[in-house]
């Protein structure tokens, strides 16, 4: 691991700080690394962001038959180690202020200061705000079908939202439970169609349209949902032995709050280059306001804004050249 005491004591100065793990991040890393910056990546946990928990990716250029998010994160940070990128994992974001030319990151292992810093820090599922959310996260409730899939061996488990990471978690899900029904609050789905073909053609996904869960019941453990009509109000119980939700995604900005300028939904806001209202300060992947999402689209990100980032260091540095 790195000691980001030893990387920073000293007034040490680095090149390029990268914050987050995920598919923009680490191939930022890959950029900075092999141009020979001074780049450290930090990790809240350990490298691979949202992409790592996902099954298979099937839209990723370059692979036909579709890869795992963990093969292919693992993959990137590989190539970067290569490169010689340094990641200090487990070692969260606290703040950001600058210093003149110099930006320092508050993280929990201590202050860091770089010319340059990438925002990559992704984003978290959204909750959906019922009773028994909560009280049952872990015991029926969860946010990932990668991770707990398999704990539903034969049973019948509810998916919550009609978007693509509903869509393909629900038919993941098909591999263990016995039934998977998706409930989703209109009478279509927002997912991509192919996925819309797959879900709504499998013998084991049922739909319960227009409706909102109210409540998630159990005792030791998740027993079933109370969902209302969205038009009616009228309510139904549905057995249960868990239920997945994916109700959209809430940005990782809190500590970023008041250092550069964030959207109305707290997406890091930048310009066409992916500069953000801190010089010197970029931002890259799904945190940034705008993004489509797409680990495709994040490793574009990442290239771009490392690239701007050594752009900017070597202009501190007067030995850009243009
Ligand atoms: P999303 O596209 O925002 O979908 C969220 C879903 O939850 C929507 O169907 C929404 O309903 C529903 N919803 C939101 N709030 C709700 C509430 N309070 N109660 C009930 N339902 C609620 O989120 P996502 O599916 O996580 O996808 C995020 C992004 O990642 C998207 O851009 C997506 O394309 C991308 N992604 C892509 C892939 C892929 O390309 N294979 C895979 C996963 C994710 P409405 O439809 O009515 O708004």
């Amino acid at each position: 691991m790195t000691d980001v005491n030893a990387e920073s004591g000293s007034g040490k100065v680095l090149d390029v700080v990268v914050v987050g793990g995920g598919p923009a991040g680490l191939t930022a890393g890959i950029y900075l690394s092999r141009a020979r910056m001074n780049t450290l990546l930090l990790e809240k946990q350990s490298p691979g962001g949202a992409p790592a928990l996902t099954e298979r990716i099937e839209n990723y250029p370059g692979f036909p038959e579709g890869i795992s998010g963990y093969e292919l994160v693992r993959g990137m940070r590989r190539q970067a180690e290569g490169f010689g990128l340094r990641i200090s994992s487990f070692n969260p974001l606290l703040g950001l202020r600058e210093e003149g030319e110099v930006k320092v990151l508050q993280t929990e292992e201590g202050e860091i200061r770089a010319y340059a810093v990438i925002l990559a820090t992704g984003m978290r599922p959204a909750k959906l705000g019922v009773p028994g959310e909560e009280e049952f996260h872990g015991r029926g409730v969860s946010y990932c079908a990668t991770c707990d899939g398999a704990f539903f061996k034969d049973s019948v488990v509810a998916v919550v939202g009609g978007g693509n990471s509903a869509v393909e978690e629900a038919l993941f899900l098909t591999r263990y439970a016995e039934r998977v029904v998706i409930v989703h609050r209109r009478d279509r789905l927002r997912a991509g169609k192919i996925l819309q073909e797959r879900a709504l053609s499998h013998p084991k996904i049922d739909f319960k349209w227009k409706k909102v869960v109210k409540e998630i019941k159990g005792d030791q453990r998740v027993t079933g949902l109370v969902l209302a009509d969205v038009e009616s109000g009228e309510e139904e119980e549905l057995p249960v032995e868990g239920v997945f939700l994916y109700v959209g995604n809430l940005p990782n900005t809190e500590e970023l709050r008041g250092a550069v300028e964030l959207d109305e939904r707290g997406f890091i806001v930048t310009d066409a280059d992916l500069r953000t209202s801190m010089k010197g300060v970029f931002a890259a992947g799904d945190v940034r306001a705008g993004a489509v999402w797409q680990v495709a689209a994040a490793v574009g990100d990442g290239v771009r804004a490392a690239l701007n980032a050594q752009f900017h260091v070597e202009n501190l540095r007067g030995t850009a050249y243009v």
